[in-house]
């Protein structure tokens, strides 16, 4: 299934989805000629120990409220079904089961790959997919270089895109204030916010 297919992974925790995620996803498809983009919303992120991340059931909500009306986009509850921590390894070598031939890009965010040496078997991960970091335009390259090797650097796509300004930190800062977060999301995510009392 899947054989020769360019197919891109939209890893994120998506704490909540935004249109920076969307716009990323959607210039990942032009510029690298995807057929197909699934969003991968993380389970158990392994990182992640200094905030309680909210419930997986909702951020997959939200992430399949998002992409509704778009057939290039999917989301996917591999990461969410799988016990333990989210490791992006896993997931791919998951994905390579079901999809034998296809041209896999993992793409997520610049300063999250920017700890990818710290991640499971990033060799590995680096040698089985193509890894695209979505950036702002002007993201310091130099201390990317620096801090993961001008080797592992220079397997790396960078995506620069505007909209990643917007961030799901910033989102839910705004909404424990009750300030406005309509524009920055899709309404109908917003919409969800509000009904589910998320972020309060
Ligand atoms: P994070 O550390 O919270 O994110 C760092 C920065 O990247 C934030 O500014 C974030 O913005 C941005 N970002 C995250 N995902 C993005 C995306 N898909 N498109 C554009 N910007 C994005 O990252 P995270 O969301 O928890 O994890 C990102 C991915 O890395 C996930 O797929 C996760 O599984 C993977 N990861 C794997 C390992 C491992 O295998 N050991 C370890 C760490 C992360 P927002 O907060 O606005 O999204």
């Amino acid at each position: 299934m899947g054989d020769g297919m360019r197919l891109g992974i939209m890893g994120g925790t998506f704490d909540p989805i935004h249109y920076g995620h969307l716009v990323a996803a959607e210039e990942a498809q032009y510029r690298f000629g995807l057929e197909k983009v699934i969003f991968m919303p993380c389970g158990r992120p392994p990182h992640k120990k200094d905030y309680a991340v909210t419930k997986a059931e909702h951020r997959f909500e939200m992430t399949r409220l998002a992409i509704e009306g778009n057939s290039d986009f999917e989301v996917s509850r591999l990461e969410m079904d799988r016990p333990g921590p989210s490791y992006a390894i896993d997931t791919i070598m998951e994905l390579r089961q079901l999809y034998l031939q296809a041209d896999i890009h993992f793409i997520t965010g610049a300063d999250a790959i920017l700890e990818i040496l710290t991640w499971k078997e990033p060799e590995c991960l680096r040698d089985m997919c193509k890894l695209v970091a979505v950036s702002r335009p002007g993201y310091d390259l130099a201390t990317f270089e620096k801090r993961v090797g001008e080797d592992f650097a220079s397997s790396v796509h960078f995506l620069n895109v505007p909209g990643v300004s917007i961030s799901s930190t910033e989102i839910r800062r705004r909404a424990a204030q009750k300030a406005p977060i309509r524009y920055l999301l899709p309404e109908d995510v917003r919409s969800y916010i509000e009904r589910e009392s998320l972020y309060r």
